[in-house]
């Protein structure tokens, strides 16, 4: 009997045990939830270009909010590619090569030089100038670049600029750029996405054939107003890959410069075009432009 009741005593004691232990689990719910009241908003991290700052409130109970405030924009870099706002040296790319432009105070890169880099960011200004251009062949047959970052001046990408740059996964054309030339990015089979910017009015022939990675290109607007003789194809022959997708902001967009082709390298004149023209996602006839621009 007496163990019994002793084993009655300890299963009440473990039972009890397990109310206290499940009780301190569950949070206290008599207390009245505190709304918070914060102060005014106080800059506690100023931004500056390139970074966001933070600004924070507190309420009297010492919960605090955070929310950020917009870089103040892009770095103003000096003549020796540094910024006069916060200081920040520009990260470029050592020893790369560099053309003057005819009759400019400015500067065309012209090769890897020295460099074995296969990210390259060319920087704001060489030799106190800036770098406005990307002259003709300039990264040629560099078949190990991965990714150009150019500087935002640069206003032209020259004939075979880029051709046969076969790892080349990442560029950004600059929004300054107004022509690309012939043959610019010929076989660069690693690229996947190019934005043609606004000012951009002539792209050259060939200039993306045999891009058969390419699946998508963006033109911003509608500026271009010459686009050569397969300028976008990415046609190969071996892949025979296609560009899975044109983005236009402007239907629009195409207009057969006659007087800068020769040969067939558009259509000339009552638009009548070749190979039956092309069909805009819109429905309008794409065949004023070059012959096989895609
Ligand atoms: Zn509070
Ligand atoms: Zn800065």
């Amino acid at each position: 009997m007496k163990i019994k009741y002793l084993l009655v005593i300890l299963s009440l004691i473990l039972a009890c045990g397990c109310i206290f232990a499940s009780c301190d689990e569950t949070p206290p719910d008599d207390q009245p939830a505190h709304e918070h009241a914060y102060g005014g908003w106080i800059e506690t991290k100023a931004p500056s270009c390139g970074k966001k700052g933070t600004s924070t409130r507190t309420c009297a109970c010492g919960a605090t909010e955070n929310k950020s405030i917009p870089a103040t924009g892009a770095h103003a870099y000096n003549t020796s590619n540094v910024c006069t706002v916060c200081e920040t040296a520009l990260e470029y790319t050592p020893g790369l090569s560099y053309t003057r432009i005819n009759g400019e105070d400015a500067y065309a890169l012209s090769g890897m030089g020295l460099s074995t880099a296969t990210d390259v960011v060319v920087p704001y200004f060489y030799m106190g100038l800036p770098v406005m251009g990307v002259a003709n062949g300039a990264l040629k047959n560099e078949s190990d670049i991965i990714s150009v970052t150019l500087p935002p001046f640069v206003r032209s990408i020259g004939a075979e600029a880029f051709y046969m740059c076969t790892s080349l996964q990442e560029i950004a054309i600059p929004n300054t750029v107004t022509e690309i030339g012939a043959n610019a990015f010929f076989c660069c089979i690693s690229l996947k996405q190019v934005t043609i910017p606004s000012l951009v009015e002539s792209v050259g022939a060939q200039a993306f054939l045999g891009c058969a990675s390419l699946e998508q290109v963006v033109f911003v607007n509608d500026n271009v107003w010459y686009a050569g003789e397969q300028a976008l194809s990415v046609k190969d022959a071996a892949a025979n890959a296609t560009m899975l997708s044109v983005q236009y902001a402007d239907l629009a967009w195409s207009r057969t410069q006659p007087s800068a082709e020769s040969g067939g390298g558009a259509s000339s004149g009552g638009g009548t075009g070749s190979g039956g023209g092309y069909q805009t996602p819109g429905g309008s006839d794409r065949d004023d432009y070059g012959n096989d621009i895609f």
